[in-house]
């Protein structure tokens, strides 16, 4: 079972993740993985390409289910590191997950960016 401390992603969330951000294509997908390991895809309300926005009344939504424990998004022509934009962006102290469509890998970091675990090609 799916434990926040496990600070892991399983294979069928790995696999959902690669779908949802395939759905998404050409742009990015973004969401929460919960604290129970449930993931919610909250609509990216950003026209640009290669970047994000979530949509605020969606997250508000997920947020009354569970906490979340991390936050993902997707890079469709670009590997899976965070880009400045990213950086500048986040506010939040949830791990990140950036699943790339070029590289397909999942790669989930703590909230400093940093590396806990990659996955590579995925299906
Ligand atoms: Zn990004």
């Amino acid at each position: 079972m799916f434990s926040v401390k496990d600070l892991e992603l399983e294979i069928w969330q790995r696999q959902a993740l690669m779908a949802l951000a395939d759905q998404s294509s050409p742009w990015e997908c973004c969401g929460f993985v919960m604290d129970n390991g449930v993931i919610i895809p909250i609509q990216n309300i950003e026209d640009e390409l290669a970047i994000y926005r979530m949509h605020p009344g969606e997250q508000i939504q997920a947020m009354a289910y569970r906490m979340p424990w991390a936050v993902y998004h997707s890079h469709v022509s670009s590997r899976g590191y965070p880009s400045q934009t990213d950086k500048a962006m986040q506010r939040s102290d949830y791990h990140q997950i950036i699943v790339s469509l070029m590289e397909h890998s999942v790669r989930l970091f703590d909230p400093e960016w940093r590396i806990i675990k990659e996955w590579g090609s995925i299906s």
